[in-house]
C-alpha cells in the first residue's frame, strides 16, 4: 500500500494455489494459465481516492465436457466481469445519484478523488432494484408525461405514503384495468374525472370507491367558473364601469398551483370563448387607434369603458394582456433603464456592480 500521485494505491494479488470454480461448469480448477492486472477504483479513504491494482489468474478448465477452455477468476464481493469499481464504491455512487442526480454526483465525486461520468452514475441508479411496496389502500391514478405534449404514460401512486408505485407505458384504460386486477384490495381510487379512467378502473377494481383528487376538483371548478363568468360577461362590464378599479395588491411569488398548471399539456396560450373575445376586442381597438381616433371616441363606438379601451390600446398584443396586470406597470427602475441597457450593451452584466452604479 502506498500513496502515489495523491491517491492511495493498494497492490494485491490472489493466492497461487487456491482452486476456483469454473463459471461454465462449476468444476474446481487450480491450474493457472496466466496472470493479468486489473485496476479497480474503491471508495475514498482519508480524503484520497483509492485504487486497487489487482493481479488475478486466468485458469484452465480441465472438464472435458465444458465449452470453456480458460476462465478468469472473480473475487467474491470485490470484482465482477468488466467491472472497474468495487461494489462499495458503486453503492456509494448510486446512493448519491438517488439524492442529488447524476451530473452533481460526477462533480462531487471528483472532489472526493473519484472519477466517474454522469452516464455511469445514471446506469448505477437505473440498475438499483425498485423500492418494495405493498398494495395501497388509497391509490392515485394520473397521466404522466415522458415527453410533454407527445408521450404519456400512467402513474400509480400510494396516496397515503405518497410513494410512486408503478409507471404504465401508455394511458390506455385497459392497462389500468389489468394492473388493478393484478393488485386486488384497493379500497379507494383517486383520479381525474376522465370517463376512460372511470370505466376501466371500475372493471379492474369493481369494489373500490372512486373519488376525484384535489387538484382535479380545483381544476374543474376553475373551468366551471370561467364558463360562468364568460356567460355573464356583459354584467361584469357594467360593474367595471360603475365602480372605479380598486388598488391591486402586489402579486404573490409563483405558487404551487401555477407550477402544476404549466405541467399540463397545453397550447402556448389558453384557448376559450373569453380569449377569442379578448383577441377580437384588442384587434378592433388597435385598428381604430391606427385610424387616429381618440380613446373617448373608440370607447363610445365599441361600448366599452375608457379605462378598458386604454388598457387594450397599450397592450402590444392580446397575449401581453394575459401576463398579468403588473407586468407593464411603471416602476422605479424606468428612469434608469436606458442607462442599464447601455451598460449591458458595453458588456457589464454584474448585477451588484450595476446596483452600486445606480
Ligand atoms: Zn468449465
Amino acid at each position: 500500500m502506498e500513496v502515489r500521485d495523491g491517491r492511495v494505491v493498494i497492490e494485491a494479488s490472489t493466492p497461487e494455489d487456491v482452486p476456483v470454480l469454473c463459471p461454465g461448469c462449476q468444476a474446481p480448477s487450480g491450474r493457472v494459465h496466466s496472470r493479468y492486472g486489473r485496476r479497480l477504483a474503491d471508495a475514498p479513504c482519508g480524503g484520497r481516492g483509492v485504487v486497487i491494482e489487482l493481479s488475478v489468474r486466468r485458469l484452465f478448465c480441465d472438464n472435458g465436457e465444458c465449452r470453456r477452455v480458460t476462465f478468469a477468476e472473480q473475487i467474491d464481493g470485490l470484482t465482477s466481469r468488466y467491472g472497474r469499481r468495487t461494489p462499495v464504491l458503486q453503492r456509494m455512487l448510486a446512493a448519491l445519484g438517488v439524492v442529488v442526480a447524476a451530473r452533481a454526483v460526477a462533480r462531487l465525486a471528483l472532489l472526493l478523488g473519484v472519477v466517474v461520468s454522469r452516464t455511469t452514475v445514471l446506469r448505477l441508479v437505473m440498475a438499483l432494484p425498485d423500492p418494495a411496496w405493498t398494495t395501497p389502500r388509497v391509490l392515485g391514478i394520473d397521466e404522466f408525461a415522458t415527453r410533454k405534449g407527445h408521450r404519456y404514460g400512467t402513474i400509480l401512486v400510494d396516496c397515503e405514503s405518497h410513494q410512486p408505485l408503478d409507471l404504465l407505458p401508455d394511458r390506455d384504460a385497459d392497462s389500468v384495468a389489468a394492473w388493478l386486477r393484478e393488485y386486488p384490495g384497493i379500497e379507494i381510487i383517486c383520479r381525474d374525472r376522465a370517463q376512460v379512467f372511470a370505466d376501466r378502473a371500475r372493471t379492474g377494481a369493481p369494489n373500490a370507491q372512486h373519488c376525484a383528487d384535489k387538484w382535479h376538483v380545483w381544476h374543474n371548478l376553475a373551468e366551471a367558473v370561467e364558463r360562468l363568468v364568460s356567460r355573464h360577461r356583459a354584467l361584469l362590464r357594467d360593474l367595471v364601469e360603475t365602480f372605479p378599479e380598486p388598488e391591486r395588491p402586489e402579486p404573490e411569488p409563483a405558487q404551487v398551483e401555477t407550477v402544476k398548471a404549466t405541467e399540463e399539456p397545453s397550447e402556448p396560450y389558453p384557448q376559450g370563448k373569453f380569449l377569442d373575445r379578448l383577441r377580437d376586442t384588442h384587434a378592433a381597438v388597435r385598428a381604430q387607434v391606427e385610424q387616429g381616433l381618440s380613446l373617448r371616441e373608440i370607447a363610445r363606438r365599441l361600448g366599452l369603458g375608457r379605462n378598458t379601451v386604454r388598457k387594450y390600446a397599450r397592450a402590444a398584443s392580446p397575449e401581453a394582456m394575459l401576463h398579468g396586470q403588473w407586468q407593464n406597470r411603471t416602476s422605479k427602475l424606468d428612469a434608469f433603464k436606458p442607462y442599464l441597457d447601455q451598460r449591458i450593451a458595453e458588456g457589464c452584466t454584474n448585477v451588484s456592480r450595476l446596483h452600486r452604479e445606480l
